[in-house]
Formats: structure tokens, C-alpha cells, sequence
């Protein structure tokens, strides 16, 4: 009779309903604060899908108050707990492979959308929670994708997006290089823009379609069709029309930029965050300072082109080859320049350059590149929702963030590589992966 009511009050009143579940994870040792020294034997207590306290000791169901809710206990004494991580580069709707060029003009919206997915589910499931999409081909399937996994339609990670890039014709973000002309008539994507003017348009445009940030293309590329080089591609024009565009409706902006030049002008311009930078020297790490900018190095990104470039087979084009050969074994001693040289490092992956789910491959590549463990833990946790501009509810494990925990079984500060085999995760309160079943 009691679970009825509930049942009826959970149809007529379902928010109230949810927030009287009460979530008890019992953490082992918990980096409640990645940075900071971990915590032994807490309690993390969640109701609804926020964390309401975190308990010295291990709290039972007797000591909280859960009403007409239910209280589940779980039980992660043998596990490292840290809170659910953040990838600040994925392309969640397409991931690189040989008939890319083909699915460019065959996939519709709808197949977008699906394909994003599956990719949103194995993301998830790798312990992501959060992730910022920078860049998505064709129209609004990412959109969509957000939607319905906040809805709950879908399983998947909390979706930033920024729908199109930003950049000039034919330029890295243009992708419809190598195409007939009147295919790329029907590509064209809403990013592209030249001269201030337009791309002011351009990015109020990607704001109406629900930008949640606005990615630019400020320099050449790998991965487009297309010899040009990855240097500066907008002025310095154009690249403050774009901040300032961005910046006076509330948006923070990221700039894909390899060159030393691009990363430069685009700090200057004011950019929030550098995707890559893979030419960045000392100079570029004081202008990264004084900007108070965030690299994201996207390591995993140049170890996956340098491979294919490398393999007799591939599916690159022979621009895109070349480029790769240059730019992809960079990547590692670029990350460890800037480390050394005190650039704020923001965890990304790239994810759709290489395989979607396998993020966590970025940890061990941080930790080759002089990261400590606990270094690369808070580039995906504390700095990666800085990057967002969201630390008031993510980040940390702490009373009034969002529920949203992972857990491994195996000691990360000891060996990193214990973060690609992740046990448990939750994500707003909600059990998505645990060792007690797949909605334990
Ligand atoms: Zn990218």
C-alpha cells in the first residue's frame, strides 16, 4: 500500500517524489578534492541528485531521514571514489574512419543524432559525466543528443555543445574540402565567416541554436582535406569580433590552435581556452598566464594521427597524412612544455579523432608528460569544470554539487592506468555502472 501511494505521489508530483531517495556511497578513500589529500572511510550522502553532506565513517540507513523514499546503500569501501570526470574536447556525433568522407553526405540528422548515442553511452560508462562538445558536423543532432540525455532518453554524459565551428571558408572548420561544388553547396555550415562583420553573425547565429560556448577554428588543422598549413587562418580582426560577439552573450570561447602565432592572437584577442597548441613556447606559456587561459593538450588526439599516418593502409588523404606526420608526435612534448612551464592544463581528449569510451588513455599520456597522477585527476575534475565555468556544481565531491561520482577498484595515484577500467559511476544521483549490476 505504502509503495502504491508512492507510486501515485511519484505520477503526480515526480521532482518531489525523486528527491526523497537517498543515495549513501560509502568511499573507502574518497579525493573528495582532487589536489588535496584524500579522506579515509566517508560516507557521501545524496539525496535527489545532488550531494547533500559527506559523513566522517560509514552512515547506515538509520542515520539519515528519507521519508517516503527509499535509501540505497552502496558499497565502495574497497574503492578509490573521485568525482565524476570531465572531457573538455569530444566530437560526440562522428568518430573517424574510413568512410567519413562518404557518411559527410549519406548520413541524415536522425542518423547523427543515434550514431551520437552510442557514443554518448560509451562515454558514460568510461566514467565521464560531463563533457564539452567542440565542434559538431552537419545541423542540430548534437542539440538533440543533449536534450534527450537530460530528458533521461538517453544514456550519456551532461552535454556541453557548441554546434558549429567557427571559421573562415575553406579554412579547418569549412568541411567541405575535396568535395564537387554543388555538394558543398548543400554542406555549408552556419560557422563559416569571413571578416568581422559575418562572424559576429556567425556566433550570435550558433547562440540562437543553442550554443552553450563557441568553438573556433584560430589556426590551420590536421584532420581537413585541405594543404594550408597550421597557422594563424582568421585576423586579429576577426578573431576579437568573435570574443567579443561570444563574450557580451555570456558564452566562453575555445580555439582549435596549433601554430605559435594562432595561440598567440587568439590569447591577445581574449580566448577563454586553446584547444591542442602544439607550437606553444615560453612565450606562449607567460601569454597563457596573463590571460589566465586554459590548455586543453588533447595528448590521445596526436598519438591516434601519428598511428595512422604511420600505417601502410590508411584512410588519410595525403593532405591529411602529412599534416599528421608533423603535428601528431608533438603533442607529448608540447603538454610538457606547458606543464613545466605552469600553463593551466584542462583535461580533452579529442574523442571522434580517436574511439569514443577510451578517454581515459588521456591520463596515462598526462602522466608520461610530467603530470603527477593527482595532476591529471584535477585537469579532468577541479579544472575541468573551471574550464566550463561550472565549478559551482561540478568538480569536487561536496555538499551541493551535483551527485555525480565515479569509482575504481584499483589505486590511480599508485598506477594511473587504473583509470581506464572504471567500476562504478553515477551521474545526478542516478547509478549508471556498478559492481551490484548495471543499475545497482
Ligand atoms: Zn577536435
Amino acid at each position: 500500500m505504502k509503495r502504491y501511494l508512492l507510486t501515485a505521489a511519484a505520477v503526480l508530483f515526480p521532482t518531489l517524489a525523486a528527491a526523497q531517495d537517498v543515495h549513501l556511497v560509502h568511499a573507502g578513500t574518497l579525493l573528495a578534492v582532487p589536489g588535496e589529500a584524500p579522506l579515509e572511510e566517508r560516507t557521501v550522502v545524496i539525496r535527489g541528485d545532488l550531494i547533500e553532506a559527506v559523513s566522517e565513517g560509514y552512515l547506515s540507513a538509520d542515520d539519515v531521514e528519507a521519508g517516503e523514499g527509499e535509501v540505497v546503500v552502496h558499497d565502495l569501501r574497497d574503492m578509490v571514489v573521485m568525482p565524476g570526470l570531465i572531457d573538455g574536447h569530444v566530437h560526440l556525433t562522428s568518430e573517424n574512419n574510413p568512410q567519413q568522407r562518404l557518411q559527410a553526405v549519406e548520413m541524415s540528422e536522425g542518423d547523427r543524432a543515434m550514431y551520437g548515442a552510442k557514443h554518448a553511452r560509451d562515454t558514460l560508462m568510461a566514467g565521464f559525466t560531463t563533457v564539452r562538445d567542440v565542434g559538431a558536423r552537419g545541423g542540430d543532432a548534437i542539440f538533440a543528443l543533449r536534450e534527450a540525455v537530460e530528458q533521461g532518453w538517453v544514456d550519456g554524459p551532461r552535454i556541453y555543445a557548441s554546434g558549429s565551428t567557427i571559421s573562415v571558408t575553406g579554412g579547418h572548420g569549412d568541411g567541405t574540402q575535396g568535395y564537387r561544388d554543388d555538394v558543398a553547396a548543400l554542406m555549408h555550415s552556419t560557422g563559416v565567416c569571413d571578416g568581422p562583420d559575418a562572424c559576429r553573425a556567425a556566433v550570435r547565429e550558433q547562440v540562437r541554436r543553442g550554443a552553450d560556448h563557441i568553438k573556433l577554428t584560430a589556426t590551420g588543422g590536421v584532420l581537413s582535406n585541405t594543404a594550408t598549413g597550421t597557422e594563424q587562418q582568421f585576423t586579429d580582426e576577426e578573431l576579437t569580433a568573435i570574443m567579443d560577439a561570444a563574450h557580451a552573450m555570456g558564452r566562453k570561447v575555445t580555439a582549435h590552435a596549433h601554430g605559435k602565432a594562432g595561440i598567440e592572437a587568439a590569447l591577445r584577442a581574449g580566448v577563454d581556452s586553446i584547444e591542442h597548441g602544439t607550437y606553444l613556447d615560453r612565450d606562449t606559456a607567460r601569454e597563457f598566464r596573463r590571460q589566465d587561459a586554459y590548455l586543453v593538450p588533447t595528448i590521445l588526439a596526436g598519438v591516434t594521427v601519428a598511428e595512422w599516418a604511420e600505417d601502410p593502409d590508411t584512410f588519410l588523404t595525403e593532405f591529411q597524412r602529412a599534416k599528421s606526420r608533423e603535428v601528431g608526435p608533438r603533442m607529448l612534448d608540447m603538454a610538457r612544455r606547458a606543464h613545466e612551464a605552469g600553463v593551466p592544463i584542462a583535461f580533452g581528449t579529442d574523442s571522434g579523432v580517436s574511439r569514443h569510451g577510451e578517454n581515459a588513455r588521456e591520463f596515462e599520456l598526462l602522466v608520461e608528460a610530467g603530470l603527477t597522477p593527482m595532476e591529471a585527476l584535477r585537469s579532468a575534475t577541479v579544472e575541468g569544470a573551471e574550464n566550463l565555468g561550472k565549478s559551482d556544481m561540478l568538480g569536487t565531491v561536496e555538499a551541493g554539487k551535483k551527485a555525480d561520482l565515479v569509482g575504481v577498484d584499483e589505486d590511480p595515484l599508485e598506477d594511473i592506468s587504473a583509470m581506464l577500467d572504471v567500476d562504478f559511476v553515477m551521474k545526478d544521483g542516478e547509478v549508471f555502472k556498478s559492481p551490484e549490476g548495471p543499475r545497482g
